[in-house]
């Protein structure tokens, strides 16, 4: 699919748009989901310029997964988690809003996951939850 580089995600990668950042390198950038779906809700994307997981490269997915672990880890340790979903979606049609892949990481339980994308979240209160994840990482 052709890539847009003027959707959101690429304009945070650009800090053409601000972002609360838990994580970045040369490859890939962690921040928080600015309509968390539960506490402490994370992104983590590759640069590499992709719409899908389809469309990534297997390298740049490869490392990418590995970021998300990383994350995942961080989270866990930060918030005390026994569980964490993993959510990716691939096209409109799958549900996803943002045309650049992004892995969404989410402290609930798959079963209370309500619908994504619906309400601001208090950014004074991500920017904590921020803080907690990046001193656990
Ligand atoms: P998708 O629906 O594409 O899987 O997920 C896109 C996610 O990006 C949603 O969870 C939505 O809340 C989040 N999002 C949308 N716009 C922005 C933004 O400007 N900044 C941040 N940090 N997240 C955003």
């Amino acid at each position: 699919m052709a890539y847009d580089d003027q959707n959101i995600f690429a304009k945070i990668l650009r800090n053409e748009l601000p972002a609360i950042k838990i994580y970045e390198d040369d490859q890939v950038l962690a921040f928080m989901d600015i309509m968390p779906q539960a506490d402490g809700h994370t992104l983590v994307i590759p640069k590499t310029p992709a719409v899908t997981l389809l469309d990534l490269p297997p390298e740049a997915a490869a490392y990418t997964i590995q970021v998300v672990q990383k994350i995942a880890k961080a989270m866990e340790k930060a918030f005390n988690l026994e569980g964490i979903v993993l959510m990716q979606l691939s096209g409109a049609a799958a549900g996803q809003t943002v045309p650049h892949v992004h892995f969404h990481l989410i402290p609930t339980n798959v079963h209370q996951l309500g619908r994504h994308a619906v309400e601001l979240g208090d950014q004074e209160k991500i920017k904590g939850l921020a803080e907690k994840i990046k001193a656990a990482l």
